[in-house]
């Protein structure tokens, strides 16, 4: 008996060039992209406070190495409007600005130089590096919906720099962080 096979391939982009600027879709594409633009260009800005906050030397390098790959990732949206021959525009992120309070709320609530104050920051990150995963996943799959091949590729590269962000920081946080922190006293 034949069984279903499940694939994580990425859809196909479609075969035919149809003419897809004025669509619906392609008005939501240009948003969300609009939306993690400004996300990113915020998220750049404020990340050095969490490293100047961060108390190991671990964590310090993932924060210092992604703010690299997220001016990275700013330029490659940059791209992904001029190849569809868009302007870049950024359009204020309620999420992330919702997120970014959040993680200056943690770094305030916590104690300078502890390891809970990591694992704080771990956490206000990973819920960052989630939503981005999130937003750079479905820009990918409607790019390609659309026919944007070479936004896809752009996207789809940054989707994978958050990934591997959230699977370091769950690495930092489960190889000592929490366990250490666990007995700091309130
Ligand atoms: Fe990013
Ligand atoms: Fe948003
Ligand atoms: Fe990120």
């Amino acid at each position: 008996m034949a069984t279903t096979k499940t694939t994580t391939k990425a859809p196909k982009a479609p075969e035919t060039t149809e003419i897809v600027e004025e669509s619906a879709l392609n008005e939501l594409f240009l948003d969300e992209l609009k939306d993690i633009y400004w996300a990113e260009k915020h998220l750049v800005k404020a990340l050095p406070k969490m490293a100047k906050a961060a108390t190991s030397d671990e964590l310090l390098s993932a924060i210092e190495t992604h703010i690299t790959e997220t001016e990275n990732q700013i330029t490659r949206l940059e791209d992904a409007f001029a190849s569809i021959d868009e302007k870049a525009v950024a359009v204020k992120c309620e999420a992330m600005a919702g997120l970014l309070k959040e993680g200056d709320e943690i770094i305030s609530e916590t104690e300078k130089g502890t390891l809970t104050r990591d694992a704080g920051i771990i956490s206000a990150a990973q819920k960052i590096e989630h939503y981005e995963i999130a937003s750079y996943g479905t820009l990918r799959t409607l790019a390609l919906t659309l026919g944007y091949n070479k936004a896809a590729e752009l996207l789809e590269a940054t989707l994978k720099e958050e990934k591997n962000c959230d699977g370091l920081l769950t690495q930092i946080a489960e190889g000592g962080i929490n366990e250490t922190a666990k007995s700091e006293k309130e």
